[in-house]
């Protein structure tokens, strides 16, 4: 680890003080509307913080699901050790702010009327519109597989019935079987998933079905917090041995490239075909659907923005932030997508009152739990480089040692659960 825990918590202090600064705006955008689109983390943190810096403007947040079923902690899901009902979150709460939440999917963006137009048939017109749709698949990517398909060979990479259907499958799957995870080429949503889901797999087939195992194929040489990754799996699922539950397969030639269905196979770029008693694809990514058709993307998929304000450098007036956006060297993440909406929440109320947005700081920190009592982290601080990109500030944060103590690694599960109650309720209370 690069600085302490100290340091780090010092470190975001001073974010949270520069957040505090978009404060003094209040009331200054009256009669102003703004209207979010989409009521994840990125959406529905960005929504209440508009409100929050200045009570006069008017915030419709519109979203296409009532409920929103969190990603994270949806690997303990997979593992049986907690329901899905506990990932739940409604939008009643943000109501109380002040904000106008409308359950309806969003079909058209119009940059030139300032327009926001849904499937219900309603138009909402916007003085700012926030975009954070979140993430939509490159289904065409892999040969074979589909929306459909997915029923059969999940993916599971946004949280609710895909969830279920994945543990599902697990519970029902053979001792003995081999659980087959598709790691997808980068950028995608959390970085570090499909190792946790992979470790978290483990440990349930270590519980319930200690004969199976899980193989990961990946598009990638490396991973993020791979050191600790695999020195967990050592400790715990005798990674390297003969009686191994995790292979790791690396890329870039072991990434998938077809499914098979009717067979529960799937072919890596080797030509190696696999077939397993589960199996979890989980396809290449795009910012989500509304933004790609809203022309607010790039020829890769993902929408630039300026890291100041986070307005689209495609359309003025509209600002992407979350898994949707271009960040620098921010990963896709739910605190990363909770930071970015407060920068861009303090940067729309400046605009609407014609004042330039202030100096952003960002934070991440993202942990992932490996078993009974085992948890790993990454930390990082952000700023606004020379170039106008995202950049992490040289020495903060880091990840956690690899020479911490069995109490260390509890310690994390239990910092966990904290981090995941303290941003829900940030984002939807
Ligand atoms: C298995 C897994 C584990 C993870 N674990 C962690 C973790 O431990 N820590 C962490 O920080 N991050 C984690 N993440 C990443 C995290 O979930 C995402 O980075 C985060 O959800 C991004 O937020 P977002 O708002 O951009 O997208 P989302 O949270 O997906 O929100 C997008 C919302 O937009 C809505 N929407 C989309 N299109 C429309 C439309 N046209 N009209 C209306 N609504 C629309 C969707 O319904 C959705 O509610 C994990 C992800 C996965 C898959």
């Amino acid at each position: 680890m690069k600085i302490n825990r100290r340091d780090f918590v010092k470190a975001a202090g001073t974010v949270t003080a520069v957040g505090m600064m978009g404060f003094p705006y209040i009331a200054l955008g009256a009669g102003k509307k703004v209207v979010v689109v989409g009521g994840g983390t990125a959406g529905a943190t960005a929504a209440k913080y508009v409100r929050r810096l200045d009570s006069s403007v008017e915030v419709t947040l519109i979203e296409a699901n009532p409920d929103y079923y969190t990603c994270y902690l949806s690997n303990e899901v997979l593992a049986g050790d907690r329901t899905l009902d506990s990932l739940k979150f409604g939008y009643d709460g943000l109501k109380k702010h002040g904000i106008n939440v409308v359950i309806d999917s969003v079909t058209g963006i119009d940059p030139a009327k300032k327009e926001v137009k849904t499937k219900g048939g309603k138009t909402f017109a916007y003085d700012r519109c926030i975009v954070s749709p979140g993430i939509s698949f490159k289904y065409d990517k892999v040969k074979g597989y589909s929306a459909e398909v997915a029923e059969k060979m999940p993916h599971a990479w946004k949280a609710g019935p895909q969830t279920k259907i994945l543990h599902d499958q697990l519970v029902a799957m053979p001792d003995g079987g081999t659980v087959v995870i598709c790691a997808p080429p980068a950028p995608f949503r959390c970085p570090p998933g499909p190792y946790e889901r992979a470790s978290l797999i483990a440990h349930y087939l270590k519980k319930n079905k200690p004969k199976s195992k899980v193989v990961i194929l990946d598009h990638s040489s490396k991973f993020s917090k791979q050191g600790l990754f695999i020195q967990g799996w050592k400790a715990l699922y005798g990674y390297e041995t003969d009686k191994a539950l995790i292979e790791w397969k690396p890329g870039p030639d072991n990434g998938v490239v077809e499914v098979k269905p009717a067979e529960n196979a799937v072919v890596t770029s080797f030509g190696d075909e696999i077939k397993g008693a589960v199996v979890n694809v989980i396809p290449p990514q795009q910012a989500g659907e509304i933004a790609v058709q809203t022309g607010l993307t790039d020829e890769k998929g993902w929408c630039p923005v300026d890291g100041k304000s986070f307005e689209s450098t495609l359309h003025k007036g509209i600002h992407v932030i979350g898994d949707a956006c271009i960040a620098g060297e921010m990963p896709k993440s739910a605190y990363a997508a909770n930071s970015q909406a407060k920068v861009c929440a303090a940067a729309v109320v400046a605009m609407l009152a014609d004042k330039a947005p202030g100096v952003p700081s960002y934070i991440n920190t993202c942990y992932s739990i490996l078993g009974t009592d085992y948890a790993i982290s990454v930390a990082g601080v952000y700023k606004l480089g020379e170039d106008g990109k995202i950049v992490a500030v040289k020495d903060s944060g880091g990840v956690s040692p690899t020479d911490a103590s069995a109490e260390t690694r509890k310690r994390e599960v239990q910092y966990a659960y904290s981090w995941y109650n303290n941003i829900t309720k940030d984002i939807f209370m």
